[in-house]
């Protein structure tokens, strides 16, 4: 086994569990992509056994912080069945769900999403990268599941060297499913929407807001960033009658309009724009619109802390817009997908974006991601998603 040496006192996030070890912190040693590697401390004392990643600026993750441990593919079963069993104590009102969310169960790098009876699997980092044919069967063996689609081309491959790679990669038939989400019925493709297929996270944020709309009596709905127009069908099942979806991508769209009719609304209470939301939210408000609810639920404005400041301004202009742009005792749920801007940041942002609007709200909900994308206490990166439920005061 080869053996990696840190720099003094670079032990300390270690030591409090935290998985990453950065390039930086690295004294000697050196192994191939995905190795299993023992990590020391400049003293000599074990401190984790990580998979090595010899391009990424996260150079190791850890596996295990037990020296006993093995990491071979029953450590690979163990964990998995760790996340299935978590899983199965939640009451998820759907059934897709998040079966593997990296860091938080252990496997650092590994996301999987399971769709009815089709799993998606996105391999992150060199290490889940070498062990994936025993991360597959282990995932199979675990659900009882015979379909695995890999979804491995987020742009974190890229950092670890790898290259995109999608398909099946056990099992075969179609990519296109239905699945259900609270009360509504909701579609993708594995194979070509965002992500693994649809944003799982925002799952219980919708079910408040949609139970917010109806609380409120919202009529006018803007849902901007919309993607295939999960909170639009949340605002017309809480009994909104005008609502509109933006977003910038038109095969999202062509989704968000299905799925009005595939769950009994009248399309003619909804319309999609395909359009940027910033010039949007300008354009409503130099034609003097205004709406009873809006949702903002960008993409990740800052990828990593060092993008935090330019995404800041991002965030605050178009909560800014939003604020003008809401009635009286209006709706707003706002969000921040950015792992580098905290939830106490992302609460700053909105007070200053409500203050340049002259605006002032009540907080009605502070919102995260589902359970079943869990959070760990010694990974705070893991808090990625984070939104705000403000009343227009
Ligand atoms: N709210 C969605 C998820 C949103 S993901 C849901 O509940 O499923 C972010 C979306 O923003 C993506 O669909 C992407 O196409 C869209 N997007 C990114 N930049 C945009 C821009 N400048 N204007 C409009 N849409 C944009």
């Amino acid at each position: 086994m080869k053996k990696i040496t840190l720099r003094a006192g670079k032990e300390r996030s270690l030591l409090k569990r935290h998985p990453w070890v950065f390039e930086s912190s690295i004294a000697r040693g050196g192994a191939d992509a995905g190795e299993t590697v023992r990590v020391e401390s400049a003293d000599g004392a074990f401190l984790c056994w990580a998979a090595f990643s010899p391009q990424s600026q996260i150079r190791l993750r850890a596996w295990s912080f037990d020296e006993a441990e093995r990491i071979d593919a029953v450590f690979f079963k163990r964990r998995i069945e760790q996340a299935v069993a978590m899983r199965a104590r939640l009451a998820i009102a759907s059934d897709a769900w998040r079966l593997v969310h990296g860091e938080a169960d252990g496997l650092p790098g590994l996301v999987v999403d399971r769709y009815g009876d089709t799993l998606v699997a996105q391999f992150g980092s060199t290490g889940v990268e070498r062990w994936k044919a025993v991360i597959a069967d282990a995932l199979l063996a675990a659900t009882g599941l015979t379909r695995l689609y890999e979804r491995s081309d987020a742009q974190a491959r890229e950092w670890e060297g790898l290259p995109v790679q999608t398909g099946w990669l056990r099992g075969e038939g179609e990519t296109a499913l239905t699945i259900r989400e609270h009360d509504w019925r909701l579609t993708l493709d594995v194979a070509e929407g965002h992500k693994t297929g649809y944003y799982l996270d925002q799952r219980d944020s919708r079910r408040r807001f949609a139970d917010a709309v109806k609380q409120y009596g919202c009529k006018s709905v803007l849902n901007c960033f919309s993607y295939t127009g999960g909170f639009s069908v949340a605002a017309l099942a809480g009994g909104a009658s005008e609502v509109v979806s933006v977003d910038s991508s038109g095969p999202a769209l062509e989704r968000a309009k299905a799925h009005v009719e595939l769950n009994g609304f009248d399309a003619s209470c909804h319309q999609a724009w395909d359009a940027d939301v910033n010039a949007t939210l300008r354009r409503c408000l130099a034609e003097g619109r205004r709406f009873d609810a809006i949702v903002l639920d960008p993409p990740k404005f800052a990828p990593t802390v060092a993008h935090a400041e330019r995404a800041a301004r991002a965030y605050k202009d178009i909560n800014r817009l939003a604020f003008m742009l809401l009635s009286e005792g209006g709706l707003l749920y706002t969000f921040s997908c950015s792992g580098g801007i905290s939830p106490d940041l992302f609460h700053k942002i909105v007070a200053g974006a409500g203050l340049d609007a002259g605006v002032d709200g009540y907080i009605i909900e502070r919102l995260s991601a589902a359970a079943d994308h869990p959070q760990t206490v010694c990974f705070p990166e893991g808090d990625y998603l984070k939104g705000l439920g403000l009343l227009k005061r």
